[in-house]
């Protein structure tokens, strides 16, 4: 359960440890946006008082000369308009007309040639009218201010929108960039730069800037697109992602840290097995008949330097995820090797049984080990059995068959643990190759001690047998348990009645005491299995 809960935990803290190079991206986007709108902000608001300077010295031209002049288009009329043409840099034009267009003077005495391009604006908390024009041959359009004179007549200055060349407009912009005026119905003044696409296309694609002309109905938009402005990021792009790839790593350490203190058995296995932590324990199997030591199965255990020893059901099934399976297996076999080639010498029927696991079938080097590690030992090859759950289906039927195959052929046997509580019916393991049936223990524990039939486990003693498969009952915790078995033809037997598993000592003990001797003393287990 635990080991669950940390698992779920390193996941999660893997994910979030990834979460700084996810958000890259998009921190840097909203960074870009955010800069990029700064800088079009301070091009449109420069625009805008360009703007304006022109706009409010023609209003101002304009004033001057009304107020220095009772009648229009006198001599000292005339005089006044050329007076503020010579002090204006922008001032073009000065011109007096009725509402008709009928024109009566003006600064250059000649026909004023311009058409309009707007309707006329008024202007918020002025008298003055403004109206945008194509004037004479100007570049840019013009500006017409107008103010009225009595009933019947309209004095105009007329002024450029922009006194300089317009393309300086986008001139500190990028490349891509537009720059456009408006008046403040919408109808456009004028636009420089690129403003194809941005009609086109859906204006989330730029990054935008806006800005109002002081009191005047003129409003100056600024736009670039955003995929542009991003791509001059890409150094800071390629530093964010280190910097968040190291963010990452740093996190994750953390994470690891924190999950290896949050005390996962497993965790460590690794180092465990190549320190040699993982020992193997050994569980004697009992001939039911004589009461004397028909082998054993290894078990392993973790001994911790702290002195807990961890039982497997905390970190075999890592082990089998992480392929640590493997190594675990190897060593247990060499430590076996060495614990016990003394007593197999002495014993030459006492059978070792070692469990395998699936990925042991997919790697299929287990065979190589076996005859590696037993070749030139004392333990023979037809001393050692390996065990097969049943509890896991097989998935790579063909490589598994191979396996046994190989370990037969060495003279090794094989036997089907934790049988009944699979799948697969025993026929089918047949075809396997099996030579022993290790019945589960829950079977055993169905014989309660007036028990006189259980029809499962009778059932699978009979089917082993006819099989030819020899049986080996485990989990035997009682003697009724044990005379049970025993008066079905069951003849080996392993289970806590006679021993838990043992260490490599006790157990080694405990097999020269019962070797020869024809009855199992159960003072002497307990005695050895205290130890
Ligand atoms: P298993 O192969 O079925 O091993 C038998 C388990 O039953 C052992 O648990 C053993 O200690 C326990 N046992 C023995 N007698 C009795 C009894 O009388 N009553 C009860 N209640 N239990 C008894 P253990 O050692 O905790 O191992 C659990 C499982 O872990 C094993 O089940 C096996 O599947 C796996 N395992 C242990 N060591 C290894 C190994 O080296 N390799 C592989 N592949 N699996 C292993
Ligand atoms: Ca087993
Ligand atoms: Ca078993």
């Amino acid at each position: 359960m635990k080991s669950k809960y940390s698992h779920a935990l390193m996941l999660l803290a893997a994910i979030a440890a990834f979460l700084p190079v996810l958000a890259v991206d998009f921190v840097l986007d909203s960074y870009v946006r955010v800069r990029e709108r700064a800088v079009l902000q301070q091009s449109a608001d420069a625009v805008a008082a360009r703007v304006q300077a022109t706009a409010y010295e023609a209003i101002a031209s304009l004033r001057r000369i009304l107020a220095d002049s009772p009648s229009l288009c006198t001599p000292s009329f005339v005089a006044n308009v050329h007076r503020q043409l010579e002090q204006s840099i922008y001032l073009k034009q000065v011109l007096v007309e009725n509402a008709d267009g009928v024109q009566y003077c003006d600064a250059l005495g000649k026909d004023v040639k311009y058409s309009a391009l707007s309707r006329p604006l008024t202007v918020p908390n002025h008298t003055e009218t403004l109206e945008v024009v194509q004037y004479a041959d100007l570049r840019v359009p013009a500006l017409k201010v107008t103010q009225s004179f009595g009933t019947a007549r309209k004095v105009s200055a007329f002024v450029p929108v922009l006194a300089a060349e317009a393309e300086s407009l986008v001139g500190g912009l990028k490349p891509t960039s537009m720059v456009r005026l408006t008046l403040a119905d919408g109808a456009e003044i004028i636009t420089v730069g690129d403003a194809r696409a941005y009609d086109e296309r859906g204006r989330t694609e730029f990054v935008r800037a806006e800005s109002f002309v002081g009191e005047l109905p003129i409003h100056v938009t600024a736009a670039v697109p955003f995929a542009m402005v991003r791509a001059d990021y890409a150094d800071l792009d390629a530093s964010f992602t280190v910097v968040a790839a190291l963010m990452c790593g740093a996190f994750l350490v953390l994470a690891l840290q924190y999950v290896r203190k949050s005390d996962l058995p497993a965790f460590d296995l690794e180092r465990a097995i190549a320190a040699g932590e993982l020992k193997p324990y050994y569980q004697p199997v009992i001939n039911l008949r004589t009461g004397a030591l028909a082998g054993c199965e290894v078990l392993c255990r973790w001994e911790k330097k702290s002195g807990e020893v961890v039982s497997p059901g905390a970190f075999i099934e890592y082990a089998e995820v992480t392929g640590l399976a493997l190594p675990m297996t190897l060593s247990l076999m060499q430590q076996m090797k060495v614990d016990l080639e003394r007593l197999c010498a002495d014993m030459p029927e006492l059978k070792i049984s070692i469990n395998l696991f699936e990925g042991h079938f997919r790697d299929g080097s287990v065979v190589d080990d076996v005859q590696t590690i037993f070749a030139n030992s004392a333990i023979q090859f037809r001393q050692l059995v390996f065990e097969v759950t049943e509890r896991k289906p097989i998935e790579r039927m063909q490589q598994a068959q191979s396996v046994i195959a190989g370990l037969h052929a060495l003279g090794c046997r094989i036997a089907m643990d934790d049988a009944g509580t699979g799948h697969s019916n025993l026929a089918y393991l047949q075809t396997l190759g099996v030579d022993i049936i290790k019945i589960d223990r829950v079977f055993v524990e169905m014989i309660k001690p007036d028990t006189t039939a259980v029809p499962v486990l009778d059932g699978l003693i009979s089917m082993a047998r006819e099989l030819g498969n020899d049986v080996v009952a485990e989990g035997v915790e009682t003697e009724a348990q044990a005379l049970y078995l025993r008066g079905r033809g069951v003849v080996q037997a392993q289970g806590y009645l006679f021993a838990p598993p043992l260490k490599a000592a006790p157990f080694k003990d405990l097999a020269r005491a019962l070797n020869g001797s024809g009855e199992v003393d159960p003072a002497l287990v307990a005695q050895v299995a205290a130890a």
